[in-house]
């Protein structure tokens, strides 16, 4: 296998839910590396520091997917951390990262010459570049916008970021649709796969209600998976002006090409290199200071890795571990997940059940999983969202604990609560548990 196909193995799997495994590697790889895009954005709507997340963001998303993109932006100076890209100016630094991303997929800086896929315009930039398809972002502080020509408006945020990274996950999210469309000759079920990815042409997708606090201090927070959803919840998070964070990232392995398609942290020059430590020194500079435990958390090293901080975000595929963590009951669990073209996230504290209650039954995988750059990201935004939504004690409802959303379909975003299950294994362990101290308190 060539290093192109090695990085989009993962992506590749996943597009085989729609195709099946009969297709031959190059038809699926040229579906996505032929796929044209130019995002666009003029100096005024470039000059707040989510503007510039949000064009990063999209750029680099679409190029971990293997598309082949433009940048039509001035090369303006960075006025925020925009990790995995040094300090620098805008186009320089993505283009130094493009070369560093999936081999082959470097980023074309300026206006191109032939006819695109998808023209992607920042706040009320115009967009005079031939395309088959144009389309516009912008943000609020807690939603991302898509729309069409008619209701752009000048780039609406200037603080927070995550309204904007999830414009920029709507607009990759349109331009893997691009991709898939051109498959839809190799279709298992054409009116299926045609469904899931239609255009999507006008979104206003909510993380978290209009007034939500902002916060600067995350507090101690640990970490177990250095893997996707890690990458992209401390990519989200490294964005927050002046924040403020730490704890451990505990993961054992090393990065590989297959991680690249999706770790939003990570570079072609961190394969091979322990994935914690690489996750924590790319952070290295901002207000985030993490410490790397190359470790796997499992029922041997449960001891040597306690106490868990307040606070755990679990990115691991492995259910077991997710329970593990849970039975150490720290004050509040938060787990990203993904699954097939889903993502999900959930808040595990006091009035919710636990992440057995939620996750009750293992699903053992096998060998590569398939995933995909925008659904781990999502999953990672949403996990951020918690994260910082809990630090300034601004709890989600009971009602909205658990969050599980299809990008590709972002119309439909479900939030649900995470009732406690009477038969949950976890929570039943901790209710004797609990017993056990009382009694011996007693006696
Ligand atoms: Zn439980």
């Amino acid at each position: 296998m060539n290093d192109l196909a090695e990085c989009l193995s993962r992506t590749l799997l996943l597009m085989r839910d729609e195709v099946g495994g009969e297709v031959a590697d190059e038809v699926l790889l040229s579906a996505l590396t032929c796929t044209r895009v130019v995002l666009v954005a003029d100096g005024r709507n470039i000059a707040s520091p989510p503007a510039q997340t949000a064009f990063v963001t999209a750029a680099t998303l679409m190029a971990r997917s293997g598309h082949k993109v433009w940048l039509s932006a001035p090369n303006i100076r960075m006025s925020g951390p925009q990790p995995p890209l040094s300090p620098g100016r805008l186009i320089d630094e993505l283009v130094a990262v493009g070369l560093n991303l999936i081999p082959g997929v470097e980023f074309g800086v300026g206006e191109p010459t032939d006819e695109i896929d998808l023209a992607i315009g920042l706040g009320d930039t115009p967009i005079t570049i031939p395309a088959r398809r144009r389309i516009w972002i912008n943000a609020e502080a807690w939603a991302g916008i898509l729309s069409g020509e008619d209701t752009t408006r000048p780039w609406g945020v200037h603080f927070w970021p995550m309204g904007a990274l999830a414009a920029a996950g709507l607009a990759a999210n349109e331009a893997f649709k691009a991709a898939m469309q051109k498959l839809l000759p190799y279709a298992l079920d054409r009116d299926n796969t045609s469904d899931r990815f239609a255009d999507s042409d006008s979104i206003r997708l909510r993380l978290a209600p209009v007034n939500s606090p902002f916060c600067r201090d995350l507090g101690e927070v640990d970490i177990v998976s250095g893997g996707a959803i890690s990458n992209a919840a401390l990519y989200c998070l490294a964005r927050i002006p002046g924040v403020n964070g730490r704890g451990r990232v505990i993961e054992p392995e090393a990065a590989d090409l297959s991680n690249l398609n999706r770790y939003m942290l990570l570079l072609r020059s961190g394969r091979d290199v322990s994935k914690a430590t690489d996750l924590t020194q790319t952070l290295v500079g901002g207000g985030l200071h993490f410490r790397a435990l190359r470790r796997r958390y499992d029922s041997s090293t449960v001891d040597e890795i306690a106490p868990f901080a307040r606070v755990v975000l679990v990115g691991v595929d492995h259910i077991p571990t997710r329970w593990l963590v849970q039975q150490a009951w720290p004050e509040r669990v938060v787990v990203g997940a993904t699954t097939h073209w889903s993502a999900m996230a959930s808040l595990h504290a006091n009035g919710s059940g636990c992440a057995q209650c939620l996750h009750y039954e293992d699903d053992p995988a096998e060998g590569l999983i398939p995933t995909q750059a925008c659904v781990s990201f999502w999953a990672g935004l949403i996990s951020a969202v918690y994260l910082a939504r809990q630090a300034v004690g601004d709890l989600p409802s009971v009602a909205e604990r658990q969050i599980f959303l299809t990008p590709f379909r972002p119309e439909t975003i479900y939030r649900a609560p995470v009732p406690p299950r009477a038969d949950c294994p976890t929570c039943l362990s901790r209710g004797s548990l609990e017993v056990g101290a009382h009694s011996r308190a007693a006696s």
